[in-house]
This record gives structure tokens, C-alpha cells and sequence, in this order.
């Protein structure tokens, strides 16, 4: 009872990282509040899948395996959700803000009437006290996330209704085993009482997955554009530096709007967070929406021809020059350091 929920997301039988990152960081706030991290785990096939979850440091493990619930559709998930928590009574949830967070989040929310922050940039324990009403309340979720086209940072409270929900994108939380051997408990369903023939009134009848064509997420090293970078065919440089450091292309909003790069490679409030040892950043200004993407990056390098761009504040080294006169500069003396 009133314990921390991870809705854990899946494919096929293997759970999302961005599910683990929200275990790793739902035991973090389960600790702070000294209750329990419980996962629900909703799909087909999933036999010894709590192997998965449990070292996340996971108390009970909430399995509902069923040949309708994969691949995702709506209403089986949500019927899973809204008829658990209301036995359960969680007071957070904690879900990824995918296709499927986005989807299913407000879906379980508007049926429990809690209220929901998309796409949070931190959690965090704390009091609030309404002064007007003269009430402290303990221990509520701080759901922390930019607003306002990101030029301020927004603390959300649910004082009153519970769960108390909150969706968090991919790469954003850390994520960390706590313990390979932690044992938790594993809860089988019967999936017929929580899920009626009703809601599986949609069949998915084909899928086209794609493979992501880069591993940004991944790489160890960025090597990421902005719109100093000028064109499309200047960003063949940072791909042939890229190439050299075996590292992985970004890019900010303004280069991709500008038709410099894809979409898939934005870094940022509304593309990836990347945490990469070393960021070099090239003709990129540093504005709030492109950190918020890139701040956690071990070393970053700032290669600008303006001396007083904001992410040198935040760079590590700067380099003032021309993106055009640099960048050929490192591959080239990379290529000869390294030979
Ligand atoms: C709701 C919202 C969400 C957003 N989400 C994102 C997001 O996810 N990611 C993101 O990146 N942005 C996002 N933005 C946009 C963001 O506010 C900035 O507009 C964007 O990050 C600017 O990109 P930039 O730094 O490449 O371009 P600019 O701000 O135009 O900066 C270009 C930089 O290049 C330097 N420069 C110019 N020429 C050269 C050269 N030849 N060599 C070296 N340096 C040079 C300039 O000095 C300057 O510092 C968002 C905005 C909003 C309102």
C-alpha cells in the first residue's frame, strides 16, 4: 500500500531502459519516503522476466502476462493499470514519456482523477505548506520539469489526489543495479480480473519496427552541430570527425530546423538527453532547451566564434574559432596523433 509504481515498458520480453532509469530512480524516492518500489510488468510470454527488474532493487514485481497484452494497445494496459492501483493505491507512478507513457499515462490518471507532469527533467521529496489554507503536507513528489518554452523551471505538486503520476523521458535518470541478487517478490495476475474481453477490441494485426539508424544515446563521445555549423555539407565535417573518434552525430533544434540534420539526431528539452564522456559542441549558442539535453555530459568542449556564447559558461574548453577552420584542424591532427 502507498508505495512507489514502475510502469515497466516492454519489447517483446525485454524491458525498456527507459523503465530502468525510472526503477533506479523510483528506489531513490522509495528510500526518502521508506516505502517500498513495486513494478508492473504487463505483456506476453513473460517468463522469468522479474530477472530483469529485481536488481534495480525492486520490493514486488507485479507480472500480468496474457497473449493481448503484446504488443501494447490502449485499453488492456490501462484496465491493468487503473484496476491495480485502485487496489494498490500507489502514492507515485512513474512511467516513461514514450509513445506508450504519453498514451497510457492520462489515460490512468483521468480514470483516477490524480493529475500527471509529462515529461519531467527531475523528481524530488519535499513539503509544501498552503499558507492560505494553513496546511503542511509531507513528503510530496516535486515533479520538476521547464515550462513555458523552457524559460522557467516549473515544481509541479499533487498535494491532494494520489498517485501522484509523472512521465520521464529516456536518458534523462541514471540508470544503476542496486543489487545483482536483491530479492523482491513476484505477484502473477490473473489477467481476466483486471482486464475485461472488451478492451481487447483492437488487434494489432501488423508491425514495422525499425532499427534506430545511430546510437546517440550510447556513444561515449558526441560530436554535435548547431546552426554556426552553416549547411548540410559543413556537417559532413563533424560526420567525418565523428568518424575519427568513433563518436556519434547531434545536433541542435536550430541545425535540424535549418535542414542541416535529421530529427533523430536533435539533443535536447525536445529531442534526446544524451550523457556522453565528452561533448564537443560546434557553432552551438548553449540556450536552456539545448542544455537541458547535454548538461550531465562529462567533458564538454565548445568550439564558437563568439567568446561570450552561453555554453562556454558551461564548457570544460573553449575554443574560439570558426567551425569551418577547426574542425579540419582536429581531424587532421588526430589522424597524425593517433597513427
Ligand atoms: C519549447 C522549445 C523547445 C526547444 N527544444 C530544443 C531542443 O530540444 N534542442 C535545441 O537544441 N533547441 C531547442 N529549442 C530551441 C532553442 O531555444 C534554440 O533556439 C536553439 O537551441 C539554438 O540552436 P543553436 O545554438 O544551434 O543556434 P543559435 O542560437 O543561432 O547559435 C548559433 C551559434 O553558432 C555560433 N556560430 C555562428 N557561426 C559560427 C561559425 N562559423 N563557427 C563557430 N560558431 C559559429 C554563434 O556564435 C552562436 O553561438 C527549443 C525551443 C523551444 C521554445
Amino acid at each position: 500500500m502507498n508505495n512507489v509504481f514502475v510502469y515497466c515498458e516492454i519489447e517483446g520480453t525485454t524491458i525498456a531502459d527507459v523503465s530502468l532509469e525510472l526503477l533506479t530512480k523510483g528506489r531513490k524516492l522509495a528510500n526518502q519516503l521508506g516505502c517500498q518500489l513495486e513494478a508492473v510488468v504487463a505483456g506476453s510470454g513473460l517468463e522469468g522476466v522479474e530477472s530483469q527488474v529485481l536488481p534495480y532493487g525492486v520490493d514486488k514485481v507485479h507480472v500480468f502476462d496474457a497473449p493481448g497484452l503484446f504488443p501494447y494497445t490502449s485499453l488492456p494496459h490501462s484496465s491493468v493499470l487503473i484496476n491495480l492501483f485502485k487496489e494498490e493505491k500507489p502514492q507515485i507512478c512513474l512511467m516513461g514519456a514514450t509513445v506508450i507513457g504519453r498514451d497510457l499515462g492520462p489515460r490512468v490518471s483521468s480514470a483516477l482523477t490524480s493529475g500527471l507532469t509529462a515529461d519531467c527533467t527531475s523528481l524530488e521529496i519535499g513539503p509544501h505548506e498552503d499558507k492560505r489554507a494553513g496546511i503542511t503536507y509531507e513528503n510530496l513528489l516535486y515533479q520538476i520539469r521547464p515550462a513555458f518554452g523552457g524559460n522557467i523551471v516549473a515544481t509541479i505538486i499533487n498535494p491532494e489526489h494520489r498517485p501522484q503520476m509523472a512521465t520521464v523521458r529516456e536518458g534523462v535518470m541514471k540508470k544503476e543495479i542496486l543489487d545483482a541478487n536483491y530479492k523482491g517478490e513476484v505477484v502473477k495476475h490473473d489477467v481476466a480480473k483486471y482486464v475485461s474481453d472488451a478492451d481487447y477490441v483492437v488487434k494489432v494485426i501488423d508491425r514495422h519496427v525499425e532499427k534506430a539508424k545511430h546510437n546517440l544515446k550510447g556513444a561515449p563521445i558526441v560530436v554535435a552541430g548547431g546552426y554556426g555549423v552553416g549547411s548540410k555539407e559543413n556537417f559532413n565535417l563533424l560526420f567525418e570527425l565523428a568518424k575519427e573518434l568513433h563518436a556519434e552525430v547531434g545536433a541542435s533544434r536550430a541545425a535540424v530546423d535549418a535542414g542541416f540534420c535529421d530529427h533523430d539526431r536533435q539533443i535536447g528539452q525536445t529531442g534526446l538527453t544524451v550523457r556522453p564522456k565528452l561533448y564537443i559542441a560546434c557553432g552551438i549558442s548553449g540556450q536552456i532547451q539545448h542544455i537541458a539535453g547535454m548538461q550531465d555530459a562529462g567533458i564538454i568542449i565548445s568550439i564558437n566564434n563568439d567568446e561570450n556564447a552561453p555554453i562556454n559558461t558551461i564548457a570544460d574548453y573553449v575554443i574560439n574559432g570558426s567551425v569551418e577552420e577547426v574542425i579540419p584542424k582536429m581531424i587532421k591532427y588526430y589522424k597524425q596523433n593517433s597513427k
